[in-house]
């Protein structure tokens, strides 16, 4: 196993859009590892491979409580499709290709998730929260959508502006909770 350095923004591979794994059972698992690995380390409780610099459909997850060990919910989701959406829901997010960037994103409360596992099981998976939004988050990085992308441009434009300023002063913004980094 082994570490993969995370791309950055403004890199234009994060901008591209991942091709579905024709060949589930193959050379995929060696990805899969990296990406756990990768993703444990930065850390993030999400990582989709395009933040590798790698064009297919493979997103791993640990949305876990804080009491729990890592790998207790790690999730292996390859060729994975947004089934159902409901509801909505507004979480403070950040992203391990974003850095020095949080803010509050929009999205479905409760998805359906079809996707298969690396073992080639088909699996899906309601989830709510928290998980819900991670999901959505790593599947937009698969279309090449970063969550700026989901802000107005004056959002954007004054996140930025008071991030710069909170370093300036050395400290980081959103002291007391803990941004999602996925
Ligand atoms: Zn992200």
């Amino acid at each position: 196993m082994a570490v993969r350095p995370i791309l950055q923004y403004p890199d234009p591979v994060l901008r591209e859009r991942a091709r579905p794994v024709d060949d589930i059972g193959g050379a995929v698992a060696q990805l899969v590892e990296d990406m756990a690995e990768t993703m444990y380390a930065a850390p993030g409780v999400g990582l989709a491979a395009t933040q590798v610099g790698v064009g297919q459909r493979v997103i791993v997850l640990d949305v876990r409580r804080e009491d729990e060990r890592p790998g207790t919910r790690l999730l292996k989701l390859i060729n994975p499709e947004i089934a159902e959406r409901e509801g909505e829901v507004i979480w403070e997010e950040g992203c391990l290709s974003v850095p020095e960037l949080t803010a509050p994103v929009k999205r479905a409360r409760r998805v359906l998730v079809r996707a298969w596992t690396p073992e080639e099981k088909e699996v899906q998976i309601e989830a709510e929260e928290l998980l819900a939004v991670a999901l959505q988050h790593e599947i937009d990085h698969l279309d090449g959508k970063l969550f700026l992308d989901r802000l107005s441009r004056l959002k954007r434009d004054l996140y930025r502006a008071r991030q710069r300023k909170l370093e300036r002063q050395g400290r980081k913004s959103g002291s007391g909770t803990r941004p999602l980094l996925i």
